[in-house]
């Protein structure tokens, strides 16, 4: 449906609309192996080649629980304070897509594993409750490549490949009950949700959820209505791939929404897909006739009867919680709350915990992971993790520079090195000739050379106004490309010219 009716701004639609939001995240677990065979699940392996006839669903191949995945699964349900179920199956949800190759995924329906539970965030100094409906474990699909067209998507491709290598992967679902009463903060309530779901899927080591790899994937619903009103109709924005992006498909869907709602128009039950260019949403499937999955209890399989004192070994080894984590080093590396909050959002806790571990200072070993090495991965559009450079080898970068062999500017350089995977800090300085020259017979040359240069400057400081002195520290820096040790420098000049 097209409209020529100008889009009203964010402020204005949640001035006379209340927003409600719900979220459906599927985190792809990080087992050795797939869910009901013994294939492997490496990332990025040459296409169908971790496939088995369990996975690619031929005919009489019988599956097998993965006891890991379904551990890991308890374990997250626990850590969103949810209920474990004593006794639940799995259901076969039936449709028929080329990426599936048994035309049925293998899921939960009715009986989910972890129920009832809830997330708090933080979002401006305030707490928000998002209470989880359910948590259930499926396997994913395999995954479709359009070749030929433009876009990668089918329209206009000469030929589709499928890779079943994802196919039957452990994936859990998680599930929010929908969250009322958030007004113009429901997006940013939306991405800290998310980004909470991230840090305790993580800290669980169950996971690696990355979103721009897909092993954190993100449904957004939204509704909107009229105060007092009954809740609307909703939509589901799919595949939502960062954070900022929940963020960005919340608030748009808000302004579209009431846009219509305005002109009179009803919200039709659809998928719509995000729109990482232009930051909006389009419309995808229609949803107004729900697609009948025949559901039913999966036959070859043995219910889930997770003993309750293995369930309550698992509570009782749980991490501690990433708030709580969070707090508690704010202290101690001391920095405010808002500061942490920033640690966190750039994915930087564990990597400055380590580099502490590693022997650098609290302030240290920040400095280079919020400054120059989040610069990069910003550039770069990579995870922090993935910038080049380890904890180990920021905490021997740092130690350079307490020790004086570095100076700031070098030490970049050197930093640059590593990044570049040129060795660890110390062999980039050697390599590259960049240590700070402390030694008085390499700069006497250098000192002689300045004072010669600038006899006005010199006479200044012979007369007493040492502080002229910085000039020809200045030019002797100059001459040894920053290298010199500014301090041994500035007592050769005083010495030489007797002041
Ligand atoms: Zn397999």
């Amino acid at each position: 449906m097209t409209t020529t009716t100008a889009l009203p701004s964010y402020e204005d639609a949640v001035s006379r609309y209340e927003p409600v939001i719900g979220l459906e995240t599927h985190v792809e677990l990080g087992t050795r192996t797939k869910m009901f065979c013994g294939c492997r699940t490496d990332f990025g392996a040459e296409p169908n080649t971790q496939v088995c006839p369990v996975c690619l669903g031929l005919p009489g191949a019988l599956p097998v629980s993965n006891r890991a995945a379904i551990e890991a699964t308890i374990r997250i349900g626990l850590a969103l304070n949810c209920d474990i179920a004593s006794w639940c199956r799995m259901a076969r949800k039936n449709y028929f897509y080329p990426d599936m190759p048994k035309n049925f995924q293998t899921s939960q329906y009715d009986e989910p594993l972890c129920v009832e539970g809830y997330v708090d965030v933080e979002v401006d100094g305030k707490r928000y409750r998002v209470d989880i409906e359910r948590v259930h474990l499926e396997e994913d699909t395999g995954k479709s490549l359009h070749v030929g067209g433009a876009t990668g998507r089918i329209h206009g491709a000469t030929e589709s490949l499928v890779d079943y290598n994802r196919a039957g992967i452990p994936l859990v679902e998680i599930v929010t009950k929908p969250v009322p009463g958030l007004g113009a903060l429901a997006p940013e309530v939306a991405r800290a949700y998310v980004a909470e779901l991230r840090d305790i899927v993580r800290s669980l080591g169950v996971s690696d959820v990355r979103m721009e790899q897909g092993s954190l994937r993100c449904d957004v619903n939204t509704s909107l209505n009229k105060p007092g009103a009954e809740w609307g109709t909703r939509t589901e924005t799919k595949n939502v791939n960062s954070l900022r992006s929940v963020e960005r498909a919340v608030r748009s869907e808000i302004i579209r929404q009431s846009s219509l709602l305005d002109q009179g128009i009803r919200i039709f039950q659809e998928t719509r897909h995000f729109q990482e260019t232009t930051g909006d949403t389009r419309s995808g499937r229609s949803k107004e006739e729900a697609t009948d999955y025949r559901y039913f209890p999966e036959p070859d399989l043995v219910p889930i009867a997770p003993d309750p004192a293995w369930v309550a070994e698992l509570k009782a080894a749980l991490p501690e919680k990433p708030s709580v984590k969070r707090a508690r080093l704010a202290e101690v590396w001391g920095i405010s709350e808002t500061d942490m909050q920033s640690v966190a959002n750039a994915g930087a806790v564990e990597l400055i915990e380590e580099t502490i571990a590693a022997g650098a200072s609290p302030a240290g070993a920040r400095k280079w992971w919020m400054g120059e090495l989040a610069r990069r991965a910003n550039e770069q559009s990579i995870e922090l993790a993935a910038v080049g450079a380890t904890p180990a080898q920021v905490a021997a970068l740092q130690k350079l520079v307490d020790e004086g062999k570095l100076n700031d500017k070098l030490a970049r350089a050197v930093l640059e090195g590593v990044v570049e995977g040129e060795g660890d800090p110390a062999a980039v300085m050697a390599a590259r000739g960049l240590g700070v020259v402390s030694d008085t017979g390499a700069l006497t040359a250098a000192v002689d050379e300045a004072i010669a240069a600038n006899p006005d400057i010199a006479a200044k400081v012979r007369d007493g106004k040492v502080a002229a002195a910085g000039a020809l520290v200045g030019a002797v820096m100059k001459t040894t490309r920053g290298q010199a040790d500014a301090k041994t420098v500035r007592e050769l000049i005083l010495a030489r010219l007797g002041a």
